[in-house]
């Protein structure tokens, strides 16, 4: 089974990711993740993403697909979770094509429903907690890149909302319930 999450930052996308990893055994991947790792290691794609990352722009479509397209080689588990890919309607194109070509399917495209408050006030909550926790912040968990992160969600992202309503694939789940209910009512969606 393969599925997509899909919300805007801050939605519990990540969270909810990690609770499917361990009573699913499913692969997350995240570009989001992908993308940090490549900028902690340095690498050449990390330098050229980085300031684009903390600016809170999204990167290019080639360089997300690439990465995806590498994974999907790899271990499946249970099977794919996409966090934080596809992002445009380009990507999500892309995915649909790299799926069939390994004869798999999208099986859910889950849409984690929340308001612009919320999220605010839990990207601004991360930040201070990991703070507090003796780490450093995301460099793009601040209000300027998050109003960027947020309009760039809003423009290139949350037409995929129509898009994967169209092909049958969208499922809504309130995003603003508690973690647990939040992943009770994936779990309903999957079992479904
Ligand atoms: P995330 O951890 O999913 O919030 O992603 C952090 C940042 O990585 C985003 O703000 C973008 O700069 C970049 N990014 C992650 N996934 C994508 C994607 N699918 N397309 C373009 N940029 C992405």
């Amino acid at each position: 089974m393969n599925i997509i999450l899909l919300g805007p930052p801050g939605a519990g996308k990540g969270t909810q990711a990690g609770k499917l990893v361990d009573a699913r055994n499913m692969v997350q991947l995240s570009t989001g993740d992908m993308l940090r790792a490549a900028k902690t290691s340095g690498t050449d794609m990390g330098k050229k993403v980085a300031a684009i990352m903390d600016a809170g722009e999204l990167v290019t479509d080639e360089i997300v697909i690439g990465l995806i397209e590498e994974k999907l080689d790899g271990e499946a588990g249970g099977g794919f979770i996409f966090d934080g890919f596809p992002r445009t309607l380009a990507q999500a194109d892309a995915l649909g094509e790299l799926l069939e070509r390994k004869g798999a399917t999208l099986d859910a495209v889950i849409e984690l429903q929340v308001n612009d408050d919320v999220l605010v006030e839990r990207i601004v909550g991360r930040a201070r907690d990991a703070v507090a926790a003796g780490g450093t912040a995301r460099a793009d968990d601040n209000e300027e890149s998050l109003k960027v992160r947020l309009m760039e969600y809003y423009k290139k992202t949350s037409p995929l909302i129509g898009y994967y309503y169209a092909k049958g694939d969208l499922k809504a789940v309130d995003g603003l319930a508690s973690m647990d209910d939040v992943a009770s009512s994936i779990a309903a969606v999957l079992d479904a």
